[in-house]
């Protein structure tokens, strides 16, 4: 039972807490490129460090995400904000780290996977090899438990796992029931010990070790690990984006790909957006750092 004082004590901590922000609708880039450039020119950072997303950002979504390829000419466009001294550029994804690097495949980036559980071969669990034994475990389960699920495409990442059902049609079953259903075989395969969480994206359930680590948090060490001063600039759609743009939004910029409540300053209508305005940073935007 809690006592009235520390009643009282949580009460006077939340009363002092600035509010978390709020998601809300983010203006267009295209028609906000001279705040984009103000910001820029008056950080006072040496260096741009560009985040970026991979599905959906710099690839467009497939409904096989195993066959999921980045845009052309984004490698050309990575190589070139990679060889020019005032960027560094990190691609933050909760795909595998060895399969981002592989689809990515451009020399001199930061790349963190697994929503940054994996960041350039590092890994901020303790025992990593603990949890792929039980995402082995709980991938096996839903195998078998979601096997008469027409579309549902189950993903072993090793440290985490996705649940895709971007094929399923939801008119027969919804995401919510799934989700519930997953629930319940990870509460069973783990004895509800909360070994693992469930989070969820763009058609995606996910499950992860339940630490307090995200794409803001792999961001952020990105930042820190810097020699000069960087200022950060993070481009994504998803949901576990918002936590890189709740750090851009402190300092720097977030742009979100598609239109969607969110904490980045900026939107962009797609993909092929994010190749153009890639293409705009190599051309003009060294010229105010
Ligand atoms: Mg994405």
């Amino acid at each position: 039972m809690t006592n009235s004082t520390n009643d009282s004590v949580a009460d006077a901590t939340q009363t002092n807490r600035t509010p978390a922000p709020t998601p809300t609708p983010a203006p267009l880039l295209c028609n906000r490129k001279e705040r984009f450039r103000h910001c820029l020119e008056t950080s006072g950072a040496e260096r741009l460090l560009v985040g970026l997303d991979f599905d959906g950002t710099l690839a467009p979504h497939v409904d096989d995400p195993t066959r999921a390829t980045l845009r052309r000419g984004n490698r050309e466009l990575l190589e070139r904000l990679v060889a020019h001294p005032k960027f560094t550029v990190a691609v933050i994804s909760g795909r595998e780290l060895a399969d981002l690097r592989s689809r990515v495949d451009v020399d001199g980036i930061r790349y963190a996977g697994n929503h940054g559980l994996e960041m350039d071969a590092n890994s901020p669990l303790n025992s990593p090899d603990s949890v792929r034994s039980t995402i082995g475990r709980v991938c096996g389960m839903l195998a078998r438990e979601l096997a008469s699920i027409d579309g549902v495409q189950i993903e072993n990442k090793g440290i985490t796992a996705s649940i895709h059902y971007r094929s399923v049609d939801t008119d027969n079953y919804e995401p919510d029931q799934l989700c519930q259903l997953i629930d319940q075989v990870v509460s069973d395969a783990t004895t509800g010990d909360g070994t693992l969480r469930l989070t969820t994206g763009h058609n995606v359930i996910e499950l992860r070790p339940p630490i307090d680590w995200d794409k803001g948090r792999a961001l952020s060490q990105f930042i820190d690990e810097e020699t000069a001063s960087v200022f950060p600039l993070f481009i994504g759609d998803d949901t576990t984006d918002e936590d890189a743009f709740s750090v851009t939004r402190r300092a720097g910029i977030g742009v979100h790909v598609g239109a969607a409540e969110t904490l980045a300053d900026f939107q962009v209508s797609g993909p092929a957006a994010v190749s153009a305005l890639l293409e705009w940073l190599c051309e003009t935007c060294t010229e105010w750092l």
